[in-house]
């Protein structure tokens, strides 16, 4: 089976399921578009939903086992169109464990703006950090670009990004974590939405409460 005790790959399927389903019920995401993966502990392989399923019916099963380097391994459906882009941030970024990427619209029209979120809400601090939440630049979904400008925009530290006309993407450790990321990052870019309409929303970073 496994070559590595550090993860479970059935737990982590579950997880991935979990995280899409909830993704598709809040609303994040509509038909089919957006994505999860999950990385096999640190193996070069990883899971992820698959291409043009419907989220309410998706099953552990289903996801595609992919290596990094783009391979599909296993499962009966291809593998999300963005696998390279999931691929490339595991490349680039070791830390990250699962990736979440979102259509959800607050956050989505900042980043048709190509703008960004500031660091607007004390709780942003605790798992996105003291940063705003810049947009990636735009390349068509499925390219190399795009996962290319994705991983720029990430760097080496950040967890939330915006993708210019596109959505989100969340990193973290583990799913749970990534999902709770993407959820704070619709829940920012809407509360900045609304702020703007009643007045200047204020930059934490300008705060000096904060080392
Ligand atoms: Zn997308």
């Amino acid at each position: 089976m496994s070559d590595s005790s550090s993860f479970d790959e059935q737990q982590l399927r579950s997880d991935v399921i979990q995280a899409a389903r909830a993704m598709w019920e809040r609303g994040y995401v509509s038909g089919t578009v957006g994505n999860i993966s999950a990385r096999l502990g640190d193996t070069d392989r990883l899971v992820i939903t698959p291409s043009g399923a419907p989220y309410a019916s998706m099953q552990p099963e289903d996801l595609a086992l992919c290596s990094l380097q783009c391979e599909h391994l296993a499962g009966e459906a291809g593998p999300s169109m963005e696998l390279a882009l999931h691929a490339a941030v595991y490349c680039a970024r070791p830390d990250v464990g699962a990736i979440v990427h979102s259509h959800a619209v607050h956050a989505s029209a900042i980043a048709v703006c190509g703008g960004e979120i500031p660091f607007l809400l004390d709780e942003m601090a605790y798992s996105i950090g003291p940063i705003s939440i810049p947009t990636a630049a735009y390349a068509p979904s499925g390219t190399q670009e795009l996962a290319e400008h994705v991983v720029a925009a990430l760097g080496r530290e950040r967890v939330a990004i915006l993708m210019a006309n596109h959505g989100t993407l969340a990193v973290a450790p583990d799913v749970a974590q990534a999902f709770a990321i993407s959820e704070l990052i619709e829940r920012a870019a809407k509360i900045f939405i609304l702020a703007k309409m009643i007045g200047e929303p204020k930059d934490l970073t300008q705060s000096n409460t904060r080392k």
